[in-house]
C-alpha cells in the first residue's frame, strides 16, 4: 500500500491497522472531515460551499503560482502566511518538508487538529468562488 499513486498521502501515513489518533480524540465533526480530506488527498478539500484543489489538480486558488496542495497550503504560500502564522507557527517550530511529516509529528495532539482546521477556516474567508 506505500507505494499506490491512488492515494499516496494516505498511504504515507496508514502505515498499521490501528485506528488514527484524530478519530479518537472525540473532535468536533468538521475539524475531523478536515482531517479525512488532507489525508486521503483526493480531489479537494471542502469546507461549507468552497472547495480548494488537492493534488495539482490546478494551481492554488489564493497566489495562482503554487500548486494545489496540501505541502503548498500549509508550508509555502505566501499569500497564506500571515494565517500560517497566527495557526501553525508552534507546529512548523522544527523543520517540516511536508504535510506528512508535520502529520507524523503531531498526530497525538488534539492541538494540531484544531489549528489545522482554523488555519484553513480562516483561509477560505478570503477565498472569493471556488475553484
Ligand atoms: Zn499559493
Amino acid at each position: 500500500m506505500a507505494n499506490t499513486t491512488r492515494i499516496p498521502n494516505y498511504a504515507k501515513m496508514k502505515t498499521h491497522a490501528l485506528i488514527e489518533p484524530y478519530l479518537r480524540l472525540s473532535l468536533p465533526l468538521p475539524m475531523a472531515q478536515v482531517m479525512a480530506q488532507l489525508r486521503v488527498n483526493l480531489y479537494n478539500l471542502k469546507i461549507n460551499d468552497k472547495k480548494i484543489p488537492l493534488q495539482n489538480q490546478t494551481s492554488c486558488p489564493w497566489c495562482g503560482e503554487g500548486e494545489g496542495n496540501s505541502d503548498h497550503y500549509l508550508l509555502y504560500c505566501p499569500h497564506l502566511e500571515t494565517t500560517r502564522s497566527k495557526f501553525l507557527n508552534l507546529f512548523l517550530s522544527t523543520p517540516t518538508a511536508n504535510f506528512i511529516d508535520l502529520y507524523n509529528n503531531y498526530k497525538n495532539s488534539p492541538d494540531f487538529y484544531k489549528n489545522i482546521f482554523y488555519f484553513f477556516t480562516e483561509c477560505f474567508k478570503s477565498l472569493d468562488s471556488p475553484f
